[in-house]
């Protein structure tokens, strides 16, 4: 098919040609007296990133997937209890793995489109006064609903009932998108995956530990061998790798930080809140349609989770843009397979690249069926951004602003 492909699910994200020239490189001697250059630029920069000063990322050769595995078998011992809340497959799926791995886990409920019930989660950590509870789940970004969930107020929920349990976040599809920072919101573990945010292709899992974190580790009785973060750490002080890693990978993180440094924090998180707002005024107003998420605080702004009309299957309107249009939408997954489809705004985009994918699923909704006016998604959000400035919430300080030359800059640097 001529022309690109319009990559708009929630994962993998578009990987910029820089980062993409970045990861061109010939294999070298991870060993090398050279490469802790490359180590401790990622790992410095990851810190700015994850928001922390005090917190330890952790990469390894994996997925979010694997992230999540991290997290619990370096602080956990076989039965622990685990306070979870499942509103979407990702969410689901981690619980899943709590289970699989031998832990016990208390699982809130929630309706498909709402986020962490904060308040349920105050009643339950204040009932448990013997803190049989060892570890907080909550899903920062669940990518199968496009909702985002407050995790300072989880944080204020857990200090309120002083309990000392440890408060583990998934920000998969957050991280480098929407805010996040874990020192403040004081969590424990945060985990990310390489495809979303940090617009790098899958393959990294990356996980960031609080000292408390680093401290259950000591004690953890949870069998570990790959994920073992001692291992890892104590290599990584030494600016090496407990195994071989990933190359290209990691020569592409060192440029995706650098970009998210160049652009700032704080911009690219404006960015993302205006070309969301963008995407909703096309569903919602130019189109008619509903969102996942059940209220406006739940909304995300990496990616909208869109209601397709009774009668209507959501797998047809993805198949019709993928076939005709070239277009990559996301799926429903599990619960809400074919009720919804997703257009996933997170990472490397602009307005017109946004506007494609509005204009395809514009196309494929109408060949499917869906009574839409041909244009009014795309018109909706054209008003909106032609409105509208990319403000970010919090003004940048100029010492939080790193530019290409003061950091660790191209390639060479490292070699
Ligand atoms: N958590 C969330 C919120 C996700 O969106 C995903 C993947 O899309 C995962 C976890 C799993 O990550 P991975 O597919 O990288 O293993």
């Amino acid at each position: 098919m001529a022309g690109r492909n319009f990559l708009f699910v929630p994962g993998p994200t578009n990987v910029p040609e820089r980062v993409q020239r970045a990861m061109v490189v010939s294999m070298e001697d991870h060993r090398s007296s050279k490469f802790p250059d490359l180590t401790r630029a990622v790992l410095a920069d990851l810190k700015k990133i994850f928001k922390t000063e005090a917190g330890t990322p952790v990469i390894f050769p994996s997925t979010g997937t694997g992230g999540w595995e991290a997290a619990l078998t370096n602080t956990l011992s076989p039965g622990d209890l685990v306070l979870a809340s499942r509103f979407g497959q990702f969410s689901h799926l981690w619980i899943d793995m709590v289970t699989r791995l031998g832990f016990q886990v208390e699982v809130v409920e929630c309706e498909w489109g709402e986020g962490v019930p904060v308040e349920k989660y105050a009643e339950i950590l204040a009932k448990d006064k013997e803190h049989k509870i060892k570890a907080v789940l909550a899903t920062h970004n669940e990518t199968a609903t496009g909702v985002t969930s407050d995790i300072a107020a989880v944080r204020k929920a857990m200090d309120t009932a002083k309990h000392p349990a440890l408060l583990m976040v998934d920000s998969v599809s957050g991280l480098g998108c929407i805010d996040f920072r874990m020192d403040e919101w004081g969590v424990d573990a945060c985990v990310a995956g390489s495809q979303k945010g940090l617009m790098l292709p899958a393959g990294l899992g990356i996980v960031c530990m609080s000292p408390k974190a680093l401290e259950a580790r000591e004690t953890s009785k949870q069998p570990r061998c790959f994920f073992d973060m001692g291992d890892m750490i104590r290599s990584n002080e030494t600016g090496y790798f407990p195994y071989t890693p990933s190359l290209p990978l990691l020569y592409g993180l060192r440029e995706a930080l650098t970009m998210l440094m160049e652009e700032g924090l704080e911009n690219i998180f404006a960015r993302h809140a205006y070309l969301a707002n963008g995407v909703r005024a096309a569903i919602t107003e130019g189109w008619g349609l509903k969102l996942c998420a059940k209220d406006p605080k739940w909304y995300s702004d990496t990616v909208s989770a869109i209601m397709v009309p009774e009668g209507i299957n959501g797998a047809h309107v993805i198949d019709v843009a993928f076939r005709r249009y070239n277009l990559s939408l996301g799926a429903g997954l599990s619960k809400v397979a074919g009720k919804l489809f997703r257009i996933g705004h997170m990472g490397d985009l602009n307005e017109l690249m946004v506007l494609g994918a509005i204009a395809g699923s514009e196309m494929a909704m109408m060949d499917v069926g869906i009574k839409i006016e041909p244009g009014s998604g795309v018109a909706a959000a054209q008003r909106y951004w032609r409105s509208n400035d990319m403000i970010p919430k919090r003004k940048v300080a100029r010492s939080e602003v790193v530019y290409a030359s003061q950091s660790t800059g191209s390639n060479e640097g490292a070699r």
